[in-house]
């Protein structure tokens, strides 16, 4: 299943169509992009059946597909190449700040440029699809609504301000973009193992696979279930492969112009103007 966010309604994705759900339902999901994930196996299973579809897809319509999370966690230094390129150890725990939620933005939405210190992160972001609590990592998948493709756009010395915040440093307006629209794990031939990278301006400045996770999605599951509980519709940035902007020499950074896209393999391409 594909689940995008279209002007603000739940829509499933089939082929260059879309099925407004709400619509194909009779009412019983939808209208609005978080109203399926409390009942996302319902959905799912619902989803198989959906053959009718109400309108075209069109990238102009898309909007964040996972505007309004509870919780939004992230964690840092989580591919083994950016660790090396950061010179950091590789951390025993997750090393989990939140991007707050007031930064997601849509999939082809502008980046407001903020400072001389504006770095891309391309990321693999999980979206919950139940309730999580001491989840096991055998079964953590089962938690799993489905995958995006996300940018931890960081504002690198905000981040580092202050003694470190990363949480306000990542989190200015529309530095958290996200889509084109939500994958469930099903879709893809294997999940565990996703190329995913990012380019500014066509050139490629990232890029990895998801195999190469420190914390692979089902232990991310497992060490933040054990902490806190996981509820449907929250999502966890996964991290960043190697190639970010701040570790060059010399350091490169996003300017007003650029055009930053980012993908991941099975999922798709978001696209973003820098202004
Ligand atoms: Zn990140």
């Amino acid at each position: 299943m594909k689940l995008a966010n279209v002007r603000g309604r739940a829509a499933l994705v089939l082929g260059d169509e879309i099925a407004d759900l709400a619509e194909v339902s009779g009412g019983r999901f939808g209208p609005g992009p978080m109203a399926p994930y409390p009942h996302w196996a319902a959905v799912a299973e619902f989803s198989r059946g959906v053959t009718s579809t109400t309108g075209p897809l069109v990238e102009a319509d898309l909007r964040c597909p996972v505007p309004a999370p509870r919780q939004v966690f992230a964690i840092g230094v989580n591919y083994r190449s950016h660790a090396e390129e950061a010179g950091m150890a590789i951390p025993d725990v997750p090393a989990t700040f939140t991007k707050f939620p007031a930064c997601l933005t849509g999939p082809f939405d502008d980046i407001e440029i903020a400072g001389e210190t504006t770095d891309w992160e391309v990321e693999l972001v999980v979206v919950v699809g139940r309730q999580a609590e001491h989840v096991e990592q055998a079964e953590a998948w089962s938690y799993v609504a489905g995958l995006t493709v996300g940018q931890d756009v960081s504002d690198r010395h905000l981040q580092f301000a202050a003694g470190g915040q990363f949480s306000l440093g990542k989190s200015r307006r529309s530095y958290g973009p996200m889509g084109p629209w939500v994958v469930s794990p099903d879709e893809l031939a294997d999940p565990d193992d996703l190329v995913l990278g990012c380019s500014v301006d066509g050139e490629r400045v990232q890029e990895g696979r998801t195999s190469d996770l420190v914390f692979s999605v089902p232990r991310l599951m497992a060490e933040l279930s054990a902490v806190l509980t996981l509820f449907p519709g929250d999502i966890i940035f996964t991290g960043t492969p190697a190639g970010v902007g701040v570790t060059r020499q010399p350091p490169r950074f996003l300017r007003q112009g650029h055009t930053l896209q980012s993908w991941v393999e099975g999922i798709g391409t978001i696209r973003n103007r820098c202004v």
